[in-house]
């Protein structure tokens, strides 16, 4: 069977097993009629970025049209990214029980947010979705990729096919508890591409939880592109 589909199947029966407490996942306020997973008062607190952004990976500047600090002399592999929210308060939160604790049912929201983001811009269409692999031993540990789980969410919305050529050849440390100066060394040629032909002068869209210092998402667009790609975006739930 597909993937995708015990996947499906696995979720059903997690919401049979565990049917949903009407609570919200946040402040565990009771939750009103028509409200699901968060209340009214935390969902408003999940607010999409504000422009003016950096016109390369979609940092919030006060000047429109110019370069953050971070893309400012710099070559990126990528040729834009943009993040739905910041990575800080509730959306901090949701993104940490949906990667650390396992909890799925927030993935339908975060790939929500994340299509609207994408609706946004001015961005070509693309050929394929291509999700940030984990390290198999990673995702054995936790049981799941999320980003290929918001791949695959942005996937049914959009239509967009899903490649999964991109993968992870060597485990790295977590960006998140790295300083800035090691991020880059730590994810440098971790990337490869298996079955790279079917990617040959496509415009893909890398699809990642949450865009740091843009390490990541250089690397794996690098690889992508040495594999022939024609152009490499970049789509994330939250920026820090
Ligand atoms: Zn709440
Ligand atoms: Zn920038």
């Amino acid at each position: 069977m597909h993937r995708g589909g015990i996947q499906k199947i696995s979720d059903l029966l997690i919401d049979a097993l565990f049917p949903e407490k009407p609570c919200c996942a946040l402040c565990g306020a009771k939750l009103q009629k028509g409200e699901r997973l968060l209340c009214s008062d935390c969902l408003g607190k999940i607010e999409p970025l504000s422009p003016p952004f950096c016109r390369k990976c979609g940092r919030p500047l006060e000047k429109e049209n110019s370069l953050c600090n971070d893309c400012r002399g710099k070559i990126r592999s990528f040729i834009e990214a943009r993040a739905f929210g910041a990575y800080k308060g509730a959306l901090k939160e949701i993104i940490h029980l949906y990667k650390y604790r396992g909890e799925r049912r927030f993935c339908e929201l975060l790939s929500e947010k994340m299509c609207g983001t994408l609706e946004r811009q001015n961005w070509p269409s693309f050929d394929y979705l291509v999700p940030v692999p984990l390290h198999p031993e990673r995702e054995r540990e936790r049981g799941f990729n999320q980003s290929f789980l918001l791949a695959e969410r942005i996937s049914w919305r959009t239509d967009i096919p899903i490649y999964r050529g991109l993968v992870r050849t060597r485990p790295t440390e977590h960006q998140s508890l790295l300083d800035k100066g090691l991020r880059e060394a730590n994810v440098r040629g971790a990337f490869a591409v298996r079955n790279g032909s079917l990617i040959e002068g496509k415009m893909l869209l890398l699809i990642d939880d949450v865009y740091t210092t843009g390490s990541t998402a250089d690397e794996c667009a690098g690889a992508l592109r040495r594999a022939g790609a024609a152009g490499v975006y970049v789509l994330c739930a939250a920026r820090g």
